[in-house]
């Protein structure tokens, strides 16, 4: 096995498609440090700062403290502590819904929610771009898989029409797209999902905290949270900690307490994850200033990028891509900027499909718009633009 696992690197290797990681030493609000050399992050999903905000790892460190370091039993056993409450109730009224639970991560909640709730004879309808968890989770559940061109409101009708047979029928999109940065039409999806009695389930991983007047992600900010029956998040990003959740009514809550298999048999999320979350939840809601700013900072970034005569897709939010298409130019304009420091990950297939290779800034609020500016001139020196 391994020659042929030793083959297949090579194959990647001469396609550039191989991957390492990069050790990261020191990690600060806008830099980090990779194999002793500081460079300006444009690549974090810490998107509020809330990972370093100094109340959110006191939070961290009382809770190690009083609970101490590990979840120590799955959830059922004994690793349910009055804080694993806490957090799910504050997250149940952040979403507006009945009752939430918290995963040890936004993978597992995908695959989790998914695969425990739909079976064989249900079908699930996605849009092409969704996240590789909610893909994974499709697959596990043995229900039919449909695609919808990237929203396309004409596509998903087509094919709402077609799987009227099934027993139940899910839509399920991102709401913010992770390598696009571009918003689903949640309006348009929640009238076609009534019009045909789909159930609708929403990823909001990259909009908690960022989109809606509280925060609570893109549903509140186009006023549809009513009309999404299944909501799910992570607490990796602007929450700054690290796990994910859903929220819903109380019944399919205690459906997947009952017989999800990502939630049953696996350590409950570690006390520190856990209240972390809560203080960064806490400081979310009462500074709207934060998600402000990092969408004003989005649109700095995406407006100079466009001035400059690149393509930024349809990026609305804080994920910004620089289309750049082909493998080998991606890598290349990646490694220029490394070398004048600056850190912005290029993103290859299978992360993205052929021919549509980028380079993916995301901003965070702590980003000033004399970095933005700096990364701008960067850009311009090392690709040697005139304007
Ligand atoms: N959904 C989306 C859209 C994501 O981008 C991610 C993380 N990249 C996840 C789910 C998974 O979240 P986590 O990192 O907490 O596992």
């Amino acid at each position: 096995m391994k020659k042929e696992l030793t083959n297949e690197l090579e194959v990647l290797k001469e396609k550039g498609l191989y991957r390492s990681l990069k050790i990261i030493s020191s990690y600060s609000e806008k830099e980090i440090v990779i194999d002793g050399i500081k460079y300006m992050n444009f690549s974090s999903n810490n998107y509020l700062g809330m990972s370093l905000r100094p109340e959110v790892k006191k939070a961290a460190i009382d809770a190690i403290n009083k609970y101490g370091c590990g979840g120590t039993s799955s959830r059922l056993i004994c690793g349910t502590l009055d804080v694993h409450k806490e957090l799910e109730e504050k997250l149940a009224r952040l979403k507006s819904k009945e009752a939430s639970l918290v995963f040890p991560s936004g993978f597992s909640t995908n695959q989790g929610i998914i695969s425990t709730l739909f079976s064989s004879g249900d079908a699930i309808i996605m849009d092409k771009l969704n996240h590789a968890s909610l893909w994974d989770g499709a697959s596990l559940s043995k229900a039919r898989i449909f695609i919808y061109e990237h929203k396309d409101m004409e596509s998903l009708e087509k094919i709402l029409k077609r799987a009227q047979s099934y027993k139940k029928r899910l839509i399920v999109t991102d709401t913010v797209f992770s390598m696009d940065g571009d918003l689903a039409p949640l309006k348009e999806i929640a009238y076609l999902a009534k019009k045909y009695s789909a159930v609708t389930m929403i990823d909001e991983a990259h909009a908690t905290g960022v989109f809606g007047e509280k925060g609570s992600g893109l549903a509140e900010e186009l006023g549809v949270e009513k009309e999404i029956d299944i909501v799910m998040g992570t607490l990796s990003k602007a929450i700054g900690s690290s796990g994910g959740f859903v929220c819903a009514d109380k019944e399919t809550i205690e459906y997947l307490i009952n017989k999800s298999r990502a939630f049953i048999y696996t350590t409950s999320l570690a006390p520190a994850s856990v209240c972390s979350a809560i203080k960064a939840l806490e400081i979310i809601e009462r500074e709207p200033e934060k998600r402000k700013k990092l969408l004003e900072n989005a649109k700095y970034l995406k407006n100079n990028l466009n001035a400059l005569g690149f393509d930024t897709l349809e990026s609305e939010s804080q994920i910004i891509p620089l289309f750049t298409g082909e493998v080998s130019k991606t890598l290349e304009i990646s490694s220029k900027l490394m070398d004048a420091g600056i850190y912005v990950p290029a993103i290859r297939p299978p992360t993205v499909a052929e021919g549509r290779c980028r380079l993916r800034f995301s901003l965070t609020s702590q980003h000033s718009k004399e970095d933005i500016d700096k990364l701008i001139e960067t850009i311009k020196t090392e690709l040697k633009l005139r304007k």
